[in-house]
């Protein structure tokens, strides 16, 4: 069942992705060679509880860290450790910030250094397909809209594999709600958009098949050709001539480009073409 939402219950999901997305500024600053997984989860955990939010994640359905950390062959859901970050490596980094009763739920992912061209490209049409998608997230729109612009756009245009076996969701006082919003989908299926409906539009997109596998911990979602993935996620509200972005890149990027460890000519390059 979709739940609506107000305006003034959407200002406060607001609140709580602009913290998620707060907090990813943080790592940005933080990340380099060297670091543990587990530090970058702590960094967060601890920036997020001196903001008076919530990590939305930890303890969900068991899970152990405030964020989810996937490097190279992880897609999503990896578990905070002693993982050292490594030059050449992408970490894809999900948070969620439960605050005022809502949560908030974005995700990023980052170059370390030294990354190969073509997974620097894989980053960039990831991050640009999150907006291809949440252009379709307008009134009158169905789900399978926005499902429909990021499969064109990853898999039909650039030849990347579309995970099919997690999706978006919508986002309230819940941190899944409904509708799911696969990456995958035909246009004009699925519950039709309107107004008071938050989403969490989160591609999986890697560069090789899109065939992934769960690890025996329960959680580490890895490809099963051992290729890259990547992973952005942005909390949007449906309005009537498109999303509404509630959580930020712009301070991400920002602190992207001001770390010399963080490789961020992917965008660079981008917003020269787009
Ligand atoms: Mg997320
Ligand atoms: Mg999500």
């Amino acid at each position: 069942m979709i739940v609506f939402k107000t305006n003034a219950e959407i200002e406060l999901i607001r609140k709580s992705a602009l913290m998620v997305s707060a907090t990813l500024t943080e790592v940005a600053k933080f990340l380099k060679p060297g670091i543990t997984t587990k530090s970058i989860d702590q960094l967060a955990e601890t920036f997020i509880k001196d903001n008076k939010g919530i990590p939305s994640f930890k303890g969900y359905h068991g899970f152990p860290g405030s964020l989810c950390i996937s490097i190279n062959n992880v897609v999503v859901h990896g578990i905070p450790g002693t993982t050292l970050l490594q030059d050449g490596d992408i970490v894809s980094i999900d948070c969620g910030v439960y605050m005022n009763g809502f949560h908030g739920d974005s995700a990023y992912t980052f170059a370390i250094g030294n990354v190969q061209e073509a997974t620097l490209r894989l980053l960039r049409i990831t991050k640009e397909s999150v907006l291809k998608g949440t252009a379709q997230a307008k009134e009158n729109n169905r789900v399978g809209d926005i499902s429909y612009a990021i499969e064109q756009y990853c898999a039909r245009e650039n030849g990347y594999g579309v995970v099919r076996e997690l999706v978006g969701h919508g986002v309230g006082k819940k941190l899944h709600e409904d509708p799911q919003v696969p990456n995958h989908g035909k246009r004009g299926d699925g519950k039709k958009l309107k107004e008071g409906i938050v989403l969490a539009i989160e591609p999986m997109i890697t560069l090789g098949t899109r065939d992934v596998y769960t690890l025996k911990d329960d959680w580490t979602v890895v490809t099963k050709d051992g290729k890259p993935a990547a992973h952005y996620e942005h909390t949007t509200a449906v309005r009537k001539n498109g999303g509404e972005l509630l959580s930020s890149f712009a301070p991400i990027e920002a602190a992207e480009m001001a770390n010399p460890e963080l490789n961020s000519s992917y965008y660079q390059k981008a917003t020269a073409t787009v």
